[in-house]
């Protein structure tokens, strides 16, 4: 194929043999945020620039180097959303969702574009499940968030699999003072430190805590630690959080070198991580940003989300064999028909089976074909029971019925006890 006929490197094809998978855990996502009362949110995908620039901040790597941004026709610089947080946020303020201090907890679902290598785990475009709660300001809702991914974990088989990893970064001003401190202890070891992080220290010195080079995580082991310059507010919420974790009995490992790679972190910060998939070892992560909002130009509220990405997550689902068996199978019932006048009846049979059974999986046969061929197809569509209407049958109104996975003899249904039978033998979702 010529190479502009080809998707764009990082942007994948979700097939059709792949959709049941991401479908199944999806709707368990869904149906598990109904139950713990989180409401539904769909922002667009293109936003303002200047959306991303204010809310993740200048200096981060998502807004220096992995931006998708572009003109549109009329001069504006636009991106395509790296993150789910900064839409959210925009579209709570232009709509008043949290006027006058109203606690609202929110999720999103969609695709996220950004800039970066492609490689396991790691793509172009990717997709997130985000949550966002708005003025709850104090340690039951992070709790409630990480309970209720513990609770997805449980649902999902995969539990043995991720550990959870807490730090607290503090309020505004005691991560202020720390950053003091931390500065002035690297600046006195500059030259042990790798380049990005000589660079980082003056732009955004916390993300030199999260370097990979050796070297300079050595000089890190003696460096302040936030933990010793939290104020007392940081420090109540923290403990509140980790008595309601323990209460729950979720283990946690406290990692204080945990920063998150966006700005507008305070407080809690949390990442899910795994060591079955390699470097890309995140699966969900988080935090509080109670300053956001005010900074985004609304009045103060209070925040706190996490967003998981969904291909790491299909990833560990195969990995660790945790995908149902039940998911693949789409067909309950493969309807054969031989000859025109069959055709015509079995559309009508089928069509009214539908009116009788809203959820049976009923494949009719398209293409017509040989009884060789038409078998073949039921056989392939993983149904469990063919229905084969052919010129005897029709005189008789009768179908025949049979069972594909060896559960019992074929048999003949009259056409009008045909729901009925099928009602008993097809377990309906
Ligand atoms: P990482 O450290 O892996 O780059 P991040 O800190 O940039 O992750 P967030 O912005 O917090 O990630 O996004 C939340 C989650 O979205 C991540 O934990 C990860 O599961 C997923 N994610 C982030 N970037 C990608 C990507 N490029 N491809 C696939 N999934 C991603
Ligand atoms: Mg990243």
């Amino acid at each position: 194929m010529s190479k502009s006929l080809q998707a764009i490197r990082g942007m994948n094809d979700i097939l059709p043999e792949q959709t049941p998978l991401w479908r199944y855990f999806e709707n368990t996502v869904a149906r598990l945020l109904d139950n713990y009362g989180y409401k539904q949110i769909r922002m667009p995908i293109v936003e303002f620039t200047e959306l991303f620039k204010r809310s993740i901040g200048e200096v981060t790597d998502i807004v220096e180097k992995e931006m998708y941004t572009f003109e549109d026709r009329n001069g504006d610089s636009l991106t395509l959303r790296p993150e789910g947080t900064a839409a959210c946020v925009r579209a709570v303020l232009e709509h008043g969702l949290t006027g006058a201090g109203q606690p609202q907890k929110l999720w999103y679902i969609g695709p996220m574009f950004r800039h970066e290598r492609p490689q396991k785990g790691r793509y172009r475009q990717f997709h997130q499940i985000g949550l966002e709660v708005f003025n709850i300001e104090g340690p039951d809702i992070d709790a409630e968030l990480i309970v209720l991914t513990w609770r997805l974990w449980g649902l999902l088989g995969i539990r043995d699999a991720v550990k959870l990893e807490l730090n607290s970064l503090g309020t505004s001003e005691s991560r202020g003072r720390y950053k003091v401190a931390l500065v002035e202890y690297l600046s006195a070891h500059l030259d042990k430190l790798d380049e990005d992080s000589q660079r980082r220290l003056k732009t955004n010195p916390l993300r030199v805590l999260d370097t990979k080079n050796a070297d300079t995580q050595a000089v890190l082991v003696d460096a302040p630690k936030m933990a010793d310059y939290l104020d007392d507010e940081s420090r109540t919420h923290f403990e509140g959080l980790k008595a309601r974790l323990d209460a729950a009995g979720i283990p946690f490992v406290i990692n204080t070198k945990l920063v998150r790679g966006l700005d507008y972190y305070s407080k809690t910060v949390f990442e899910w991580v795994t060591d079955k998939l390699g470097a890309q070892g995140t699966v969900c992560a988080g935090g509080r940003y109670d300053g956001l909002v005010e900074q985004m130009g609304g009045k103060p509220t209070t925040g706190v989300g996490f967003a998981m990405g969904i291909e790491r997550l299909i990833l560990l689902l195969e990995t660790l064999e945790k995908v149902p068996e039940e998911i693949s199978r789409q067909v309950d019932v493969y309807l054969c028909a031989f000859g025109e006048a069959a055709e015509l009846a079995a559309l009508a049979l089928s069509e009214q089976v539908r009116d009788q059974l809203p959820n049976l999986r009923l494949q009719v046969n398209a293409g017509a074909g040989s009884f060789k061929s038409q078998f073949k197809k039921a056989d392939k569509s993983g149904a469990l029971y063919a229905l084969i209407l052919g010129d005897d049958e029709l005189a008789q109104q009768v179908i025949g019925f049979k069972p594909l996975r060896g559960q019992g003899e074929q048999q003949n249904i009259a056409f009008d006890a045909l729901a009925a039978h099928l009602a008993t033998c097809v377990v309906q979702g």
